[in-house]
């Protein structure tokens, strides 16, 4: 939901800790002139403003719901000189084409300008390669729904997910720097818990861990306390070299 939560008076929601405000979780890769990035996050335009975003290469969808695709419309100026590559697993794709029906829309009256240039593309299982950079699919469970998070050299990136399959952990093997889901302390049925995270970072060998995706529950400086060494919250505009 992102904080402050809309409506919500609680100390986080209202906290002057400007780590304390989350917007929707997005991953933005640079590789050189190389742009590319996860999920168009509700804020998406703020995002893009904030981080200086003059292009993008491509997109890549981890799953359809809200909080990661409904920017989408937002990536319009980057798109006017070329369709936009937009990688996604087959429900997602579907999802898009339903709820952006007007983007693929042949209707007369629905040529030209208002709307972004989009190539929707199914992510093939084993990835692609861009400008030397490789990004590869790694399957998670997000309750019932099977969905992707990305390996990209040595980091992997893993937003909503309560469950990482068996297999998925040959993807992910050697990765150095895990950004993953962590909703709150309590558990939840379709998101990791922050201690269900800490467990899955530990089985994957990552050296350096970040969690996303948290909500109001705790602070950015309360969470600092209750994490162990070298897994940290992450928080808005935070960058990572790797
Ligand atoms: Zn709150
Ligand atoms: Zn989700
Ligand atoms: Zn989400």
């Amino acid at each position: 939901m992102g904080s402050p939560v809309v409506g919500c008076s609680c100390r986080v929601c209202r906290s002057r800790n400007p780590k304390d405000t989350r917007s929707r979780a997005s991953l933005l890769v640079k590789k050189r002139n190389l742009s590319i990035l996860i999920d168009t996050s509700t804020e998406f335009r703020l995002q893009a403003i904030r981080e200086g975003i003059t292009h993008l290469d491509a997109v890549f969808y981890t799953h359809s719901h809200a909080d990661h695709l409904h920017g989408l419309d937002d990536i319009r100026p980057l798109t006017k000189d070329h369709p936009m590559p937009v990688y996604a697993g087959e429900t997602t794709m579907s999802d898009i084409k339903k709820r952006f029906d007007y983007i693929f829309s042949t209707k007369p009256g629905h040529k030209g300008g208002g709307r972004p240039k989009i190539e929707l593309l199914p992510m093939p299982s084993e990835g692609v390669t861009i400008q030397g950079l490789s990004i590869v699919p790694v399957p998670v469970f997000h309750g019932d729904m099977r969905i992707y998070g990305y390996r990209l050299g040595d980091l992997a990136y893993i937003t909503d997910c309560s469950r990482i399959p068996e297999e998925s952990y040959n993807v992910l093997k050697g990765v150095n720097k895990l950004i993953i889901g962590a909703l709150r302390k309590r558990p939840h049925p379709t998101h990791f818990s922050i201690d269900e995270a800490i467990a899955e970072a530990k089985k994957t060998g990552a050296e350096y861990t970040w969690l996303t995706h948290l909500c109001h529950d705790h602070s950015h400086d309360e969470l600092l306390e209750m994490l162990p060494n070298k897994i940290e919250p992450a928080y808005d505009g935070l960058c990572i070299s790797v």
